[in-house]
């Protein structure tokens, strides 16, 4: 990503995350994230099959309910990898940060580099 000093406006390009903005990059942390998602979301179906008393491999039938919670259940998981994502992407990005912020700017001297950002886009 690109970092500027926040005393002499100096840019640099530093560390592993790109200075562009990358879709690539974005689909395959959505990617990762949803990977995540669907052992925790096994996980509460299990919880809810044994709240219910029932085995977790036996589908639970929920007649018409199945109408309200199919979408409701979509919107969730599609929030969740959007949230996940963004999460992860800015997790990835305060490592990096915190990797780079603490050398000296050519430039000036002082250690205030701002927080890294991209500019433009790349796939
Ligand atoms: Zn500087």
């Amino acid at each position: 990503m690109l970092y500027r000093c926040r005393n002499c406006t100096h840019e640099e390009a530093r560390g592993v995350l790109p200075t562009a903005s990358c879709g690539m990059l974005l689909f395959a942390q959505m990617g990762l994230v949803i990977g995540m998602l669907i052992p925790a979301i096994r996980y509460l179906r299990t919880l809810a099959g044994e709240s219910l008393g029932t085995n977790a491999s036996v589908a639970v039938d929920m007649g018409w309910w199945v109408l309200l919670v199919v979408p409701l259940s979509a919107v969730v998981v599609i929030a969740a990898t959007i949230f996940g994502t963004l999460a992860l992407n800015t997790l990835l990005e305060l490592l990096e940060w915190v990797a780079y912020s603490f050398r000296r700017c050519p430039k000036c001297g002082r250690r205030c580099w701002a927080w890294g950002f991209t500019r433009g886009f790349g796939l």
